[in-house]
């Protein structure tokens, strides 16, 4: 605990000297410095109490003061604490860490390129299904991704996302070249204008007419999240990757799945394509691999594409490629998710949580709509349910929203219309949250919500 006028000096040097993703600097901070946790518990310096509705940024699967991640990141410290795998050079932490994740991968994808997050593995995926079709003597260099999707930062991943393109986007033109974007498969606000399931999956057929039109000899890659996180959490109809799956097989495009947000456990299925029975060429990884506990990601890639590289070695090559500390964490976090069968916990308490939210929030006049997959989904707010009309932004709600919890002591995010498709307050806690805080979030999330009149 800190006294209140040394709380505010330290938050006015911050303001003054740090940066904050997503925050302009005109904007006050919000008056909370975090100290502590436990499980999907946060404590700040007043030692006010908060519930974990959103696992910080969908990152802390495993929650807060986890003892075993902490204690394998410092004993691999004491014992090596950097070690690199260039030139040939390799480490216990990273050998092991690959062999944990090929037993979990789906089928073939057991062969691994690290990075230290997630912008990182999307830039990685992008060179590497690129290189690919050079080393096939193809010049297919196009990637198409999807509106309202989110990949990252760095200048590749950032071409590739495609949420407030007017805010991210600024300033920082040329963008990567050769990046496309296609209409995404959010079924309540479809881009298309039509109507679930008598569109057919129109969306994802547009990705083969959009292949067709630009040619197949130029499409390297399709990248998509099997359920969309930063654009609000949300999840496509259940004939949609299937499908993809089956157009990038027909005209040769690689299917690379974006996991940073979906991967180990966070939908109830270990991979998000996994709830859809879809095996993609790559698989980008981050977030969850650590649990958040060290910055540390991957890229998963099928032994066709990992052999065209024959005599030469992958793109790739960061410093703390395979770094041994978080490795070390990984290999912890890979047997407490197997362990602990954190999938099956989250499959059981996301089904009491969609139930309350169907049978309590969505009859509220404000909510359009509730659902997810395990826990990764959320709650859409709206002012008119029959015309799915967003409220006034002058409003300002969701900014009220977030700001009434944090108050009460939930701790979540929220998703602004002005930025993705529509209004909407995620729902993605610790995976390891129990039933009761659950409920005690929802709770506050209620009292919150069934005072809001549409306008
Ligand atoms: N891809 C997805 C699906 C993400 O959700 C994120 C981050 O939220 C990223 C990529 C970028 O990851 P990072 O912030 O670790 O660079």
């Amino acid at each position: 605990m800190i006294t209140k006028e040394e709380k505010e000096r330290l938050l006015q040097w911050d303001r003054a000297h740090i940066n904050h993703p997503f925050y302009p600097f005109s904007k006050k901070l919000r008056g909370i410095i975090f100290e502590r946790g436990e499980g999907a518990r946060l404590w700040d310096t007043d030692g006010k109490e908060y519930i974990d509705f959103c696992s910080h940024l969908q990152c802390v699967n495993l929650g807060y003061g986890q003892t075993e991640l902490v204690k394998a990141g410092a004993e691999q410290m004491q014992k090596l604490p950097y070690s690199t795998t260039f030139w040939g050079y390799s480490h216990m932490p990273v050998i092991e860490c690959s062999q944990k994740l090929a037993q979990v991968m789906p089928k073939g994808l057991d062969h691994f390129i690290y990075t230290c997050g997630g912008s990182e593995s999307v830039e990685v995926a992008f060179m590497v299904a690129r290189r690919y079709w050079n080393n096939k003597g193809k010049s297919k260099y196009k990637i198409i991704s999807l509106y309202n999707g989110y990949h990252g930062v760095s200048l590749g991943a950032i071409s590739a996302t495609a949420i407030a393109k007017n805010v991210m986007q600024q300033g920082i033109a040329p963008l990567l070249p050769g990046i496309l974007q296609a209409p995404n498969y959010n079924c309540y606000r479809c881009q298309l204008g039509h109507e679930y399931p008598q569109c057919s999956i129109k969306c994802a057929k547009y990705l083969e007419e959009m292949i067709k039109w630009e040619s197949p000899d130029t499409v390297a890659a399709i990248i998509v999240e099997p359920c969309q996180a930063a654009g609000g959490f949300i999840c496509p109809p259940p004939e949609y990757l299937p499908l993809v799956r089956e157009i990038c097989t027909k005209h040769n495009v690689l299917l690379i799945s974006d996991e940073v947000a979906t991967g180990f456990c966070r939908t109830g299925k270990i991979w998000g394509v996994d709830n859809f029975n879809v095996v993609p060429d790559m698989i980008t990884l981050a977030k969850g691999i650590t649990s958040a506990y060290f910055p540390l990601g991957a890229v998963a890639i099928d032994k066709e594409i990992w052999n065209s590289f024959e005599d030469s070695s992958t793109p790739g090559d960061f410093t703390y490629s395979g770094h041994p500390v978080g490795c070390a964490i990984a290999v912890k976090a890979m047997d407490i998710y197997i362990k602990e069968r954190i999938a099956q916990h989250v499959t059981e308490v996301s089904k009491h949580l969609w139930k309350r939210l169907e049978e309590e929030f969505l009859p509220l006049p404000c909510v359009g709509r509730t659902g997810g997959l395990g826990f990764f989904g959320g709650i859409e707010i709206v002012a008119d349910k029959a015309t799915k009309r967003m409220l006034d932004p002058k409003l300002n709600i969701m900014a009220r929203i977030q700001a009434e919890a944090l108050e009460k002591g939930l701790y979540i995010r929220t998703s602004s219309g002005l930025f993705t498709q529509g209004d909407r307050v995620p729902v993605d806690p610790p995976l390891v949250i129990t039933q009761e805080q659950v409920n005690k979030g929802l709770d506050i999330l209620y009292s919150i919500l069934a005072i809001i009149r549409p306008d």
